[in-house]
């Protein structure tokens, strides 16, 4: 029986090492062919590194951007965060680890946030927004593709034969920005690179991390045992890296990042109300479905236009704000309505920290960057849905918390709103405190500060185990 499913298995795995093998064969002869133009100066710790045979670095060989190495600990350091548009939460996390560079260590670090795939890849890893877009719209086809991806062999094989034909094309891709850190922040966005790294004999020499974006139940493809470091946003996540043979030397958990904007900035409501044209005395209502627009938007902004009206009185008692990310189809329809409260709808807004700094509770989808937003501004949370699978968690996290509440039904949430907005309510005040304890504000600093001491030390990839792509090579 064995010997049946032996074939199988190594034609993967020759078809993936055949295509490394030729892309190193076609670089040793460009490398020949421009022996006289190599240099080779560099400590060995630059992005235009020496290879350890002497040979011109990885980093250096790239047509026209040649550059000679610098010297010491004060050369620039470059550091890429790899990242898709599937979703706004790997975006605004990414971004948030650059602006915590910044802010930290200025000109220490060139930051790139890029989609690897995207620019350098072919079908399916350059369509993953678009094709994520389509799934999350019909979620039992995601939840299908979700749940029968997780089991480690069935991701393995998927990723390996991709990478047999996309590897070189990513490693073009990592010449172009010839980082010294590479900062993952999207589940499937660990493999590849790393396996590139090792065939290049550079895992010494680029500290490689993964930042998970998901608050609990997440992807297994978050975890690769060849990582340096994985930032883990939870104690329920560290459990499940460790599970997935993580050892604890490479798990740390700080908490999800959010950009510095949201912690570091003094916000006063009423400025914030003023500036965005808001009323400046009614408590407000923040309706969003992450960067999309997804979820029972619609709906539940036309069942707060009912509860949030006193008839009796014939006049409001709250007002809204609908933030409708890239969903323009639900921007334009919600412009069409007759309003009896006081309505802003906005598209991708790119302050979401005022926005949020202005109102007093927030309806959204289960996305853990939203959530973890609010908490920060210790909005309470009223979850009106979750993706299948990544989401699920999200939902136990804020409410077992006191942090909010769930519902699927769109007047049970607006009549929710219109409680917690009556005058003699405490429930508002009580699920801030709640959601205030929750918050981890300084989450993107931790990480970036250890991120930074990794890159110090020297050598660091020199502590993980040969088996850094075992996972693309181990029997399947
Ligand atoms: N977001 C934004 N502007 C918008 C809509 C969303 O900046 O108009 C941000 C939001 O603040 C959050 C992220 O997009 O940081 C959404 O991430 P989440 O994990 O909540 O959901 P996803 O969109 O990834 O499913």
């Amino acid at each position: 029986m064995a010997a049946s499913v032996e074939p199988a298995r190594r034609s993967i795995r020759e078809l993936v090492i055949q295509s490394v093998m030729s892309s190193h064969a076609q670089q040793e002869q460009r490398r020949r062919r421009r022996k006289s133009l190599s240099w080779g100066g560099g400590d060995g710790g630059g992005a235009a590194a020496v290879g350890d045979d002497g040979d011109t670095g990885f980093w250096e060989e790239e047509e026209g951007t040649m550059e000679l190495a610098q010297i010491g600990a004060e050369r620039t350091k470059n550091v890429l965060i790899l990242m898709s548009d599937t979703g706004g939460g790997h975006r605004a996390s990414a971004e948030a680890i650059r602006d915590a560079f910044r802010i930290e260590f200025g000109d220490e670090y060139r930051v790139f946030v890029k989609d690897l795939f995207m620019e350098h890849a072919g079908w399916p890893l350059n369509d993953m927004e678009r094709s994520y877009k389509f799934m999350v719209k019909h979620v039992q086809l995601w939840k299908v593709a979700f749940h029968s991806t997780s089991p480690r062999w069935v991701h393995n094989l998927y990723l390996a034969a991709i990478a047999a034909f996309y590897a070189k094309k990513v490693e073009a891709g990592l010449k172009k920005y010839k980082p010294d850190i590479i900062i993952s922040v999207h589940p499937l966005m660990q493999h590849i690179p790393l396996w590139v790294l090792k065939w290049q004999n550079l895992q010494k020499r680029v500290v490689f991390v993964t930042v998970i974006t998901d608050l609990n139940t997440c992807h297994p493809t978050w975890f690769q045992t060849g990582v340096n470091r994985c930032y883990c946003p939870s104690e329920e996540v560290a459990k499940r890296a460790s599970v997935d043979g993580l050892k604890p030397s490479q798990i740390r958990v700080f908490g999800l990042p959010i950009r510095p904007s949201f912690c570091r900035a003094v916000l006063v409501k009423e400025d914030l109300r003023k500036e965005l044209e808001m009323d400046p005395k009614l408590p407000a209502v923040l309706l969003m479905g992450g960067g999309e627009g997804m979820g029972p938007v619609k709906k539940t902004a036309k069942a707060l236009g009912e509860s949030l009206f006193d008839k009796e009185l014939g006049k409001p008692i709250g007002q809204l704000v609908v933030v409708c990310g890239r969903n323009q189809t639900l921007s334009s329809t919600l412009q069409t309505i007759q309003w009896k409260i006081p309505v802003k709808i906005e598209g991708f807004v790119t302050q979401m920290e005022k926005w949020m700094g202005a109102c007093d509770c927030i309806i959204t989808k289960a996305g853990p960057g939203t959530i973890a937003e609010a908490l920060i501004r210790g909005l309470p949370i009223i979850l009106n849905d979750f993706i299948p699978g990544q989401e699920v968690g999200n939902v136990p996290y804020v409410v077992n918390n006191g942090a909010g509440v769930f519902s699927k039904s769109s007047k049970q949430t607006a009549s929710f709103v219109a409680q917690w907005f009556s005058p003699d309510s405490e429930e508002l005040k009580k699920m801030s405190q709640n959601a205030l304890k929750l918050a981890q504000p300084d989450a993107v600093f931790d990480i970036v500060k250890d991120i930074h001491e990794l890159a110090q030390q020297e050598g660091p990839l020199s502590q993980i185990s040969d088996s850094l792509t075992s996972s693309f090579l181990q029997p399947i």
